[in-house]
């Protein structure tokens, strides 16, 4: 999303989508090849996930049926679904009726919207706000409520909180761990979020592809809140937690009513995901605790030592209680521009970052924060960390 952007001459497209432009990520990602630069913006892993996932979905293809699956997906991998929330949040999910499975998590969260939104309604936004969020809303012509979680500790304003909500208000879309700074939500914030939501009859969604790196904290799904087991949509990702991007396997969880919302607009949006790609991470799933953990232990590592080395050359770095990014404070550095920074950085330092300004309504704010992803191999942070260092030396 980069608001700064003006549609060509004679480009079509709809007037509610014409504020966003060029994803933030594209922008970039393409500046950073340009430049040959370490690509530390756009959230993805320069390694791939385990091989034996990528030698099931070759299996598979081989194997076939390569044809259309049930369009709420592969049984195996919603069965696989249920099996993980038993596991970690001891919870109990129909995997026939409580379980979609999307083309990622951002499907996943556009059918979710675009199934329960009707014109004028409004929906709750905490920023800073991942990019998917507002688009999709103005797709369904809904009005978006902004509340800003501030910096340093990015603590939920209650009192703002509670004045964004009112008759109008139709949903409330949570990121637990948010990208991109970092948060955990506490039980207690999601608690309060809840109970606002019992108070106005209104949904809430929660995105939580991050939900297998959260650091020092407990990860709450938000389906865990009984009071919200009528009114919540938990949309996840296999993305993150296998590093494999590029597959797009995604899922919802939700009550069976919810779910046939759900199941009502992806149907028409994308019909079905992959099926090979379903079935291997089905496997995925399955794997014991220690990959979890593994994972887990690996993220912790990077994100210490890129967040040393920044804070050395002069940023001052938010504490990241879950994600695989680091915010980080360009004003010490004598910037004041988070969007001319991050233009500049690729050609001047050969390392490039996302501008967080992009994650507010008002690019006022954040327009000091830059964010840094550290989903990367050490060799390649070792290759950045020296970039920047000469550069801000
Ligand atoms: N939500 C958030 C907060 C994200 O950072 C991302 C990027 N992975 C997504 C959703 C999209 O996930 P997916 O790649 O599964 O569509
Ligand atoms: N979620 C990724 C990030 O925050 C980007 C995914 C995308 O490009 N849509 O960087």
């Amino acid at each position: 999303m980069n608001r700064e952007q003006k549609p060509e001459q004679g480009e079509v497209v709809i007037e509610a989508l014409r504020p966003f432009g060029t994803s933030i990520f594209t922008e970039m990602t393409v500046l950073a090849n340009r430049y040959h630069a370490v690509n530390l913006s756009q959230g993805f892993p320069d390694f791939d996930g385990p091989g034996e996932i990528r030698a099931k979905a070759a299996e598979a293809i081989l194997r076939g049926p390569n044809q259309y699956v049930l369009s709420y997906g592969v049984a195996q991998f919603r069965d696989a679904v249920s099996r993980k929330v038993k596991r970690f949040y001891h919870l109990d999910i129909d995997p026939d009726q409580e379980v979609t499975v999307t083309s990622g998590a951002t499907e996943g969260l556009c059918a979710t919207l675009l199934s329960i939104l009707e014109p004028e309604d409004e929906v709750v936004l905490l920023e800073p706000a991942y990019d998917s969020y507002p688009p999709v809303a103005a797709m369904a012509r809904a009005k978006v409520r902004y509340v800003s979680l501030d910096p340093p500790d990015f603590a939920l304003p209650r009192e703002r909180l509670r004045q964004a909500f009112g008759p109008r208000t139709r949903a409330i879309v949570i990121n637990n761990p948010q990208n991109p700074c970092g948060k955990v939500f506490g039980r207690e914030e999601l608690e309060f979020i809840a109970a606002l939501c019992a108070q106005y009859d209104a949904y809430a969604i929660s995105d939580e592809v991050y939900e297998h790196l959260v650091y020092d904290k407990r990860h709450t799904m938000l389906l865990t809140l009984p009071e919200l087991k009528s009114r919540a949509f938990v949309v996840s990702s296999t993305a993150k937690t296998f590093s494999m991007t590029g597959w797009k396997v995604g899922y919802v969880i939700a009550s069976p009513v919810l779910s046939r919302a759900v199941r009502m607009s992806h149907q028409f949006i994308t019909f079905c995901g992959q099926s090979a790609l379903q079935e291997a991470m089905a496997f995925a799933m399955d794997f014991p605790d220690t990959y979890y953990r593994q994972l887990l232990q690996d993220y912790t590592r990077k994100r210490d030592r890129l967040s040393d080395a920044l804070f050395d050359m002069g940023f001052k770095v938010y504490p990241c209680d879950g994600t695989y990014y680091l915010l980080a404070d360009i004003t010490g550095l004598g910037f004041d521009d988070d969007v001319t920074f991050c233009r500049m950085l690729p050609e001047k330092a050969g390392v490039a970052a996302i501008p967080c300004s992009c994650f507010w309504k008002e690019r006022r704010a954040g327009r000091n924060l830059v964010r840094f992803c550290f989903c990367k191999e050490d060799a390649t942070l070792t290759e950045a960390i020296k970039r920047l260092r000469r550069y801000f030396k």
